[in-house]
């Protein structure tokens, strides 16, 4: 399959007057194929029934179909099916380690390193973490050009730090960490590593026995699959070391009021019934993505986001942030406009930008702005869109004067 003939796969891509849109927020969330629109409609349909209780032949082909779905999500990053545990999305499978693991594991004194450039999904629930039993955060600084700097974290470590938890890809530059290495850092002071991979599964091909980390965490609905499910893959010792942090129907071996016991791995952390039509959805999308390739996919987008960065340059009047080498991501700035006003801009020009903070307040603060715009690519991606863009950004120009 060409790359080029998949835009009709996704009937988001058009407005609601069947024009073409130029779609460039996939970084915040990705448009679906039908092929993944068919599989949920199918689960919610002719297929829908529950998981792991019914007796009836629906329920237990659904749980079949359902833990089908583990497997596919699991195998697409190289881990076991037992190692892979669903949650709504990167954000709760970030939120489970640090209650499960983090309660368990750390204690007062213990410190996490973070970086400059993450998500307020890894940095909040550090805090809290911190809150709930006093470990320290620490911040890993960026190169100049907006990596995370690897020889300063080498500096910062200490025996004292029990946990690394950064980004494979940053969602707003683009930067992408080099994982082995950050880990070996980490394993030199026996510390673990989580990886937050929520923009690097749809952009890199992931292997995470061979990134070597403990804990990876990613979202269905970054890589062209539906919202409300995730998963957290860690290593099984790991996962067997932490008690459940939800509790309710099926994460239990045996209920008395004077002791529960409970299941164990990935069952123990999924309380309650799952988002089964979800997973559907989520292995349906791992399957597109597969069958075109994710290498293919990645060097698709790099090629794009390397000739959005030096076109968007070209216009002298724009600020192009983070390394050159980056993932489908760039963020900008326009002299003398902000990121709102030109993605109202663009939006009237049918081009959907992202305009503010990220969800990484911290990096902003690091950029000295307040906000950047940012065009963020996806399969289905061309360069019609960087077309649409310059053209909107030169619209924009001649208004603000
Ligand atoms: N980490 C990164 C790097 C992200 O880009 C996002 C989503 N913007 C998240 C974490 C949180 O993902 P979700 O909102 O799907 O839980």
């Amino acid at each position: 399959m060409s790359l080029r003939s998949v835009r009709d796969d996704f009937p988001g891509l058009l407005t609601a007057e069947g024009k073409p849109w130029h779609y460039l927020d996939t970084a915040a969330t990705a448009q679906k194929p039908q092929a993944v629109i068919d599989a949920t409609v199918r689960a919610m349909g002719a297929d829908y029934a529950t998981v792991h209780r019914g007796v009836y032949a629906r329920s237990a082909d659904m749980t079949l179909a359902y833990e089908a779905a583990r497997r596919t999500i699991a195998g697409f990053v190289g881990a076991p099916e037992h190692e892979l545990v669903f949650t709504r999305g990167a954000t709760e499978a970030i939120n489970l380690v640090a209650h499960a693991w983090g309660n368990t594991h750390l204690k007062a004194g213990d410190r996490v390193l973070l970086s400059t450039l993450e998500h307020h999904a890894n940095i909040i629930p550090w805090q809290l973490l911190r809150d709930r039993v006093g470990i320290e955060i620490d911040v890993c600084p960026l190169t100049r050009d907006g990596l995370i700097d690897l020889v300063a974290a080498e500096q910062i470590l200490t025996p004292a730090h029990k946990l690394v938890s950064l980004a494979h890809v940053s969602n707003v530059l683009g930067s992408m960490l080099h994982v082995e290495h950050a880990v070996a850092l980490a394993r030199a002071v026996g510390a673990k590593v989580l990886i937050d991979g929520c923009q690097a599964v749809p952009r890199l091909s992931i292997d995470v026995a061979a990134l070597g980390a403990d804990f990876y965490v990613f979202s269905a609905h970054k890589i062209y699959g539906p919202t409300g499910i995730g998963a957290l893959w860690a290593r099984a010792e790991i996962l067997e070391s932490m008690p459940p942090w939800h509790g309710g129907g099926a994460m239990i071996d045996r209920v008395t009021f004077e002791k529960t016991t409970y299941a164990p791995p990935p069952a123990r952390f999924e309380a309650g019934t799952p988002a089964i039509i979800e997973a559907i959805g989520f292995a349906a999308a791992v399957d597109y993505v597969k069958a075109l390739g994710v290498e293919k996919i990645a060097a698709h987008e790099m090629a794009l986001t390397a000739q959005a960065r030096d076109e968007l340059r070209r216009l002298n009047s724009v600020t192009v942030f983070g390394p050159e080498e980056s993932a489908g991501i760039v963020s900008f700035a326009l002299d003398g406009v902000h990121p709102h006003d030109l993605g109202t801009i663009l939006d009237e020009e049918g081009v959907a930008i992202r305009a503010g903070h990220h969800c990484a307040q911290p990096l902003m603060d690091w950029l000295g702005v307040p906000a950047t715009a940012r065009a963020s690519f996806g399969v289905y991606s061309d360069e019609s869109d960087i077309a649409a863009l310059l053209r909107g950004i030169e619209r924009t120009k001649r208004i603000f004067g």
